[in-house]
């Protein structure tokens, strides 16, 4: 687990935080992608990685999920090979505190993915609230991004019931170091989180400027929803349900990296 003190805690609303616009820049796809984490690496290239959930994890764990396989190295290393193959770069990240002794690589979505697909599984309802609340703050954003032609809440609750229908005890057995191993995580994120807001990002070609907002002793949480969508696609699967479950498991890591730890729920924002 990692461990995230006190006086980060800044994620409440005041004068002295106002909680952080999205800033847009670039995002090159030939860069290997990062995690939704907020904080910064200090490395030039960094500025242009897409953001996904534990970066190549996203796409790598939702597959093993809706085939119904396990999440360990054999079934990583495989499917890291055959997004190669299709050109799509592969990344993740550790941070830079001490992990050595334990489990934990420093990217949360990994060491904590058992916890956060058991929220998924329980916490159905308050999930299905909570983005059925982000898709009626930008319907038209989100039904052009689905498709005119898809019926959202049944995409919703079709998403979620593949992910309550995978067996986490027989399927996940692999700890966050053993994970993030596989997709070769080059970047070592800095310090500790103090993310006041978590962003979806429809904006194809885009991604939050996390090296600025860090520069303003701000952090935030993003996912690049665009690009987990054109990588589906190019990996054949079906991009909506993957563009769904990504947002699910978005909102179960936001209340175990954030409200487990006793902090209020961060605001879902849309930049579209
Ligand atoms: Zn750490
Ligand atoms: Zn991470």
């Amino acid at each position: 687990m990692s461990k995230i003190p006190s006086q980060l805690h800044n994620n409440q609303q005041s004068p002295e935080h106002p909680i952080p616009k999205f800033i847009e820049t670039e995002c090159n796809i030939k860069t290997p992608p990062t995690c939704v984490d907020g904080r910064n690496c200090g490395i030039d290239g960094y500025l242009k990685a897409g953001q996904m959930l534990g970066g190549s994890l996203n796409i790598i764990i939702l597959k093993a999920i809706n085939e119904g396989k396990q999440i360990d190295k054999e079934f990583i290393s495989k499917t890291v090979a055959q997004m190669k193959k299709l050109e799509i770069k592969v990344g993740g990240h550790t941070d830079d505190h001490d992990h050595s002794e334990g489990v934990a690589c420093g990217c949360g979505f990994a060491d904590n993915i058992i916890t956060i697909l058991q929220r998924a599984q329980q916490q159905k309802d308050e999930i299905i609230n909570r983005i059925k609340n982000v898709y009626s703050n930008n319907p038209t954003a989100y039904d052009n991004f689905f498709g005119e032609d898809i019926n959202v809440s049944e995409l919703l609750s079709n998403s979620l019931n593949k992910i309550i229908s995978y067996n986490i005890s027989e399927n996940v057995n692999s700890t966050g170091k053993q994970i993030v191993e596989k997709v070769n995580p080059q970047y070592k994120l800095k310090g500790n989180h103090g993310e006041q807001i978590a962003f979806i990002n429809l904006k194809q070609g885009k991604t939050l400027n996390v090296v600025t907002l860090n520069n303003r002793k701000k952090q935030a949480f993003n996912l690049d929803l665009w690009m987990v969508k054109n990588q589906a696609t190019k990996m054949r699967l079906n991009a909506n349900i993957y563009v769904m479950q990504s947002l699910i498991l978005y909102v179960a890591t936001e209340i175990v990296l954030v409200e487990d730890k006793g902090q209020m729920a961060l605001p879902l924002v849309t930049n579209s």
